[in-house]
């Protein structure tokens, strides 16, 4: 972290300013130009508050020179992480994996969607069972009888589960009946307590993106799960709030890339909650998975138009199969082995 020192500053108020860093346990060094001096601080900068820096007469402006994020970074971790979701599903490192199934486990019909969805291609199967609806009068999930019946459809046709997990205090409930990932939804992606919760487990963690949450933050919450001891976090872009009203959310496919650059965990689309219409999903995950991401979350109803939640952006499994075809042809111009171009 550096600190540029304003102009007028007086020598008393920067040696202040310094014994001030270290008597925190930092070393500093000073860089005296012609037009600024500029204080480098030396150490676990996370622990620096750069406002609080900022905030003080002679400082000009604080920059931070490496990210507060550590454990989800790529610089600290360059290899890909490779995250073990149960019955052999790996993803990262190469291995991409779709995520697929009703956006709420409503009853009988949650079998006959996996096995659709499973023979499209899809390798994990998702449900929510706690579902975080923004009216209290919505359908609130069918609470832990909805982890059995989605438990139930996984060891059946052996593909590993996700499920939502709103409240720190259903946490051990998820891990005791083996939910093979923790999806974190949107509205708690900040929610701190739930994230050092799960980060206290060893279960796989899909952290989704916060509503108007910055790259930033996603990574940070991140380390909040990692920080705990549990390494195995995916990341999820699911679109953010802009001022756009067209689609129910803005989808950041910039995201992929970035997140890739910046961090060695996988990351998975959500063109779903993306495009929030079913004619838009399919366009959205084509241009997730060309983005370079590991995997994709997509929602997939029999007959959306009786959903108990989001069937105005659910695929038919027909409509996901045909998508699950063209998925794969992107992937195989994504990862091919091109010769190098001829000069
Ligand atoms: C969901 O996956 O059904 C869900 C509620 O997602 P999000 O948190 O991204 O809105
Ligand atoms: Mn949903």
């Amino acid at each position: 972290m550096i600190a540029v020192v304003k102009q007028t500053a007086t020598e008393e108020q920067l040696a202040h300013f310094i014994s001030w860093i270290e008597d925190r346990g930092f070393k500093t060094h000073v860089s005296k130009g012609d037009n600024e001096t500029i204080v480098g601080i030396i150490g676990d900068t996370t622990q620096i508050d750069p406002f609080l820096l900022e905030s003080m007469s002679i400082i000009e402006r604080v920059q931070r020179v490496s990210e507060p994020f550590k454990k989800a970074n790529r610089k600290f971790h360059p290899e890909d992480t490779v995250v073990d979701c149960g019955h052999g599903v790996l993803i990262g490192g190469g291995n991409f994996q779709v995520m697929a199934g009703p956006c709420s486990v409503e009853g009988d019909n949650l079998l006959q969607i996996a096995k659709a969805a499973k023979a499209a291609g899809a390798t994990m199967l998702r449900g929510g069972a706690y579902k975080p609806r923004t009216s209290p009068y919505a359908f609130q999930g069918m609470g832990a009888h909805g982890l059995d019946l989605l438990l139930e459809a996984g060891a059946q046709l052996d593909m590993p589960v996700v499920s939502e997990v709103m409240d720190p205090r259903d946490v051990q409930l998820f891990v005791d009946k083996g939910i093979d990932v923790m999806q974190i939804g949107t509205r708690n992606a900040q929610n701190f307590n739930l994230l050092k919760e799960v980060g206290k487990t060893r279960t796989p963690v899909l952290l989704k993106r916060a509503l108007s949450g910055t790259i930033d933050e996603l990574l940070m919450a991140a380390e909040y799960v990692m920080s705990e001891g549990n390494p195995n976090v995916i990341l999820c872009e699911r679109g953010i709030r802009t001022f756009e009203t067209r689609t129910r959310n803005t989808f950041d496919v910039n995201a992929i890339p970035v997140l890739k650059h910046l961090s060695h965990l996988p990351v998975v689309g959500d063109p779903s909650h993306a495009t929030g219409y079913t004619r838009y999903v399919r366009a959205a995950a084509y241009a997730a998975t060309a983005a370079g991401a590991d995997g994709l979350e997509i929602e997939v109803h029999n007959r959306p138009s009786e959903a108990f939640s989001d069937g105005a952006q659910a695929l038919t499994p027909t409509q996901f199969a045909d998508a699950m075809r063209r998925i794969a042809l992107i992937r195989e111009a994504v990862t091919a082995d091109l010769p190098e171009d001829e000069e």
